[in-house]
């Protein structure tokens, strides 16, 4: 086959197919559950927002805006960008639809991002995240209740062994002060520095604690830290933070070289990490970001947010052996000849009125009894509801276990729906 009539996803796009789907729904569900219970609500937003607002939000001089972004010049020639994260896009809607004056907003969000990054396990170009955000609350007893959040999500999960690291950025005025510090630091071991670190030390050097190259791995370790210039009241955030972490027990590392990629934090930042999953260890990721509600042009309001890497999570909970249910039908209909077709897409139905949420698969397609039972065995189906011609003319039906030795009965109609609730119901 040529390559073009050889049909291919995009590289790093994935086709998320039936047979993984059971992961991400229990992954949705469970969150969405949680979501509720904590008092948020669900927001959508574009996938595609103007160019000019990823930059001015994530920053210029960060990985993502300066070579992972999908931008595109539209029809009428503005530069668009699909989203590389959706914070940005939630802080806009949070502006453009006027929900921030004089309003606190706790919102969730989810669905793909895209950044032009090298595939690899855990790493992809189209991804999922499922994000949350909390505008209008300055005080860290929300910094907590954000990170308590995700560690119940992952005990609804069953999911272990997750290290939650924790720091604080302070505020852009004591980062100033950190950031001449460093800027010195690095200047002295300039022929260390790789191209991005040379071009960052004079626009942000904080990037460059950020980097991923282990050959700057050592001179990273030993520059000066952040923690201790941090001012009095970040300070202070901080340690009710941690107080309100060890009150709840939940337990976490201090990791003063937490930076985070983006530009736009302040004070709390933090990271879910794993082992289990080879280099791609972040599995979610948040912070504080007061400043950026203003920087977009809103009021000046507070706001924390968190988002989690869904094919990160669903890895981790594959390489935990975490077993979730798959939607396998409770009854399959098997019908055959045509008299019975007609007659069981009708009692189906009937079923279907009487019996809501119970899932009854009809066998469409066909076929001589014995393939139709083959198929309801390998639907997964606890029972098989089997019409002939006979059966129809005698107005019963064959009720048949397909996972036990209860021998075959025959149901009249009216009695169906009763035999049936009391069996999978
Ligand atoms: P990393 O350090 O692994 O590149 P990041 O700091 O760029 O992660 P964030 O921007 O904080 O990640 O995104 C939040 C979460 O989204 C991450 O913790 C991770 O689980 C997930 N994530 C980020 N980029 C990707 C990607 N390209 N493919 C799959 N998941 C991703
Ligand atoms: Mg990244």
């Amino acid at each position: 086959m040529s390559t073009e009539s050889k049909l291919q996803p995009i590289r790093g796009m994935n086709d998320i197919l039936p047979s993984e789907i059971a992961y991400w729904q229990h992954l949705e569900t469970t969150a969405r559950a949680l979501f509720a219970e904590y008092g948020f609500q669900e927001i959508r937003v574009p996938i595609v927002e103007h160019t000019s607002l990823f930059k001015r939000s994530i920053g210029e001089l960060t990985d993502i805006v300066e070579k992972e972004m999908y931008t595109f010049a539209d029809r009428s020639g503005d530069s668009l960008t699909l989203r590389p994260e959706v914070t940005a896009g939630l802080v806009r809607a949070m502006i453009s639809n006027g929900l921030l004056h004089n309003q606190r907003q706790k919102v969730w969000c989810m669905g793909p991002m895209f950044r032009h990054e090298r595939p690899q396990k855990g790493r992809y170009r189209q991804f999922h995240q499922i994000d949350v955000e909390a505008f209008g609350f300055a005080g860290p007893d929300l910094d907590a209740e954000l990170i308590l959040l995700t560690a119940r999500l992952w005990q609804r999960l069953g999911i272990q062994r997750v290290t939650l690291n924790i720091n604080s950025l302070g505020t852009p005025q004591s980062r100033q002060a950190y950031r001449e510090i460093l800027r010195n630091y690095f200047s002295r071991h300039r022929e260390q520095l790789d191209e991005d670190s040379v071009r960052r030390l004079e626009g942000n050097p904080l990037r460059i604690l950020d980097t991923k190259n282990p050959a700057m791995a050592e001179l990273v370790a030993a520059a000066p830290l952040l923690t201790d210039y941090l001012d009095d009241e970040s300070a202070l955030h901080f340690k009710i933070l941690r107080h309100h972490l060890d009150a709840v027990g939940v337990p976490y590392v201090v990791n003063p070289r937490l930076v985070r990629g983006l530009d736009y934090y302040t004070r709390t930042v933090f990271e879910w990490v794993t082992t289990e999953l080879g280099s791609q260890d972040a599995v979610c990721s948040g912070g504080r970001y007061d400043g950026l509600v203003a920087q977009l042009g809103g009021d000046s309001t507070p706001a924390m947010g968190w988002a989690l890497g869904e094919e990160r999570i669903i890895g981790l909970m594959q390489v935990q052996g975490i077993q979730v249910q798959t939607q396998q039908p409770d009854v399959y209909v098997v019908l055959v000849g045509e008299g019975a077709e007609a007659v069981g897409l009708k009692l189906s139905e009937q079923l279907r009125s009487q019996l809501p949420g119970v899932r009854i698969e009809t066998n469409c397609g066909g076929g001589s009894f014995k393939s139709q039972l083959k198929r309801a065995d390998k639907s997964g189906a606890r029972y098989a509801l089997i019409l002939g011609d006979s059966e129809t003319e005698q107005q019963v039906i064959g009720l048949k276990s397909l996972r036990s030795d209860e021998p075959q009965v025959h149901v009249s109609w009216d009695q169906l729906v009763a035999e049936l609730r009391q069996r999978v119901a």
